[in-house]
């Protein structure tokens, strides 16, 4: 079941494109497409990956999240496929923290993100969910929902001084963290 997936780079102009629903979510193609991310996912040891990130056009991510050292606190949270998701509501409050991205590798930035939010989607069982996020897993949600709206986390920075080139980031912001490399979604 364990399929390597070529990732999209940012400047691949599909990366821009806006996903397609997921109309049958029990299909046999679908049910091993989503089992195949999902594993990709798991043996990277990601916190996500969004479909148009791999080439498929198609609106549905994955969602993960486990404590490391750069993220102390983030919740545990099995990996989920996560469908046709829609943001029912945002908090006005934003808070920034740093973000890296599969799609755009060797730079790190500051993004402000809604810290709470709630949502809704369909789970490969076809169950719906509709949920409430807030902190890590909500900054998550957001990042991976652009993706299927073609948008990247550079889109959503205040300011270009809030970027930075991976070892500088490590260097200065990280230190000691081995497991910062993992934090890109
Ligand atoms: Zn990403």
């Amino acid at each position: 079941m364990c399929r390597d997936f070529d990732i999209l780079k940012l400047g691949h102009p599909h990366l821009r494109l806006t996903a397609e629903a997921v109309n049958d979510v029990a299909s046999d193609n679908n049910q091993v497409l989503f089992r195949q991310l999902l594993s990709f996912v798991i043996a990277q040891q990601g916190m996500g990956i969004a479909a148009p990130q791999v080439d498929i056009s198609q609106r549905f991510f994955i969602m993960s999240s486990h404590p490391n050292s750069r993220y102390p606190h983030a919740p545990v949270m099995e990996p989920t496929v996560v469908i046709n998701p829609e943001i029912l509501w945002m908090s006005d409050r934003k808070e920034k923290d740093w973000e890296g991205c599969l799609s755009v590798p060797g730079v790190r930035a500051l993004v402000p993100r809604n810290t709470e939010i709630k949502v809704r989607y369909t789970l490969p069982t076809n169950k719906i969910i509709e949920s409430a996020y807030s902190g890590f897993i909500a900054r998550v949600f957001q990042h991976e929902y652009d993706h299927l709206n073609g948008l990247v986390f550079l889109d959503r920075i205040e300011t270009s001084h809030d970027i930075m080139v991976e070892d500088e980031w490590q260097k200065r912001i990280v230190n000691q963290d081995q497991h910062a490399s993992n934090t890109a979604f």
